[in-house]
Formats: structure tokens, sequence, C-alpha cells
């Protein structure tokens, strides 16, 4: 508790694949708390506080580290899959809004989407977090705020790519 996230990566882990300056992000907590960049990345420590100050959080405290070649909004969209898969279904919120999560960052995934539905999909989130029985709800809202917090110009890219190769 309390490690730098840099030790514990690149002394105790074997170090990001291909060297620190090709980490992209990381989820610090599982796959259900926001990701942090590489510019966080740098200074953060692992624990409670500290995370959550910076938008995340310690979660189940596996990391996951994606790198450069991370397609990081695919990264993303297969974890709203993992939550739309495992939801029991009990609640309204949960059980429709993972489907509509997963579908609207399948089309974010090719930039079939307009740039609009970037702030449709991050109040989705909003309507899901803190409206549900148990915590799965939030898990599948956080990591989707974390990409739009963070990689939002990825997003606009890649739909602004989709619109010039379809025109
Ligand atoms: S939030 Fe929990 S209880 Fe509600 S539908 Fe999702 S998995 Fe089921």
């Amino acid at each position: 508790m309390g490690i730098p996230l840099k030790e514990l990566l690149e002394r105790h882990c074997g170090g990001v694949r291909g060297g620190w300056d090709n980490l992209l992000a990381v989820i610090p907590g599982g796959s259900s708390t926001p990701l942090l960049t590489k510019e966080v990345c740098e200074n953060i420590t692992m624990d409670f506080d500290t995370l959550r100050a910076a938008g995340s959080g310690l979660g189940t405290a596996g990391v996951i580290v994606m790198d450069k070649s991370t397609d990081i909004i695919y990264a993303i969209a297969r974890l709203s899959q993992f939550y739309m898969h495992e939801s029991c279904g009990q609640c309204t919120p949960c059980r429709e809004g993972t489907g509509w999560l997963w579908r609207t960052m399948l089309r974010m995934v090719k930039g079939n989407a307009s740039v609009e539905e970037i702030d449709m999909l991050f109040e989705l989130t909003k309507e899901i977090e803190g409206h549900t029985i148990c915590a799965l709800g939030d898990a599948a809202a956080w990591p989707i705020q974390g990409l739009i917090k963070n990689f939002r110009p990825e997003m606009e890219r890649r739909i602004m790519e989709y619109r010039k190769m379809a025109a």
C-alpha cells in the first residue's frame, strides 16, 4: 500500500513493454476503475486517497497496463462487453444501460458516431452510476468516463477519420 505505481511496474513487474516511455495508460483497480494517463502514472502512489484524488480508485488492485500499441477505445469497449454480459438484469439502468454502452462503444471503436454522442455516452454513464442495486453499474460506467475524460481527442479523431473515409 502506498508504493509508487512507477516503481511497482518498473522494479517489481518487469517494466512496461518497450520501456516506460511506451506507456499509454494504466487501469489501477481491476477493470472497473477509470484509467490513468502516463503523465499521472509518473508520480502517483497506490493508495486509496491518492487514487481517488486522481479520479480513479484502487478497486481490486489488479493493475492493467496498456502500452502505446493498445487501441484504447477498443480496450474500454471490451470491458463494456464484459459488464453487459455480467449484468444479472435485476435493475433497469444496468440491464438496459450496459447494452447501450456496449453498442455505442462499438461504434466509437470504428468512429461511426457523431462527436455529440461522446457527451451522450458520458451522460448515459451518469444515469447508470449510483442508480443500481450493486456495484456492477458503477463498474460499467467508470471505465468509459475515464476514457472520455482522458482520450476524448482520440475519440474525436476516429470519428473524423471515419467521416473522411465515408465521404
Ligand atoms: S447493478 Fe447489479 S443487481 Fe443491478 S442488474 Fe446490474 S448486476 Fe444486477
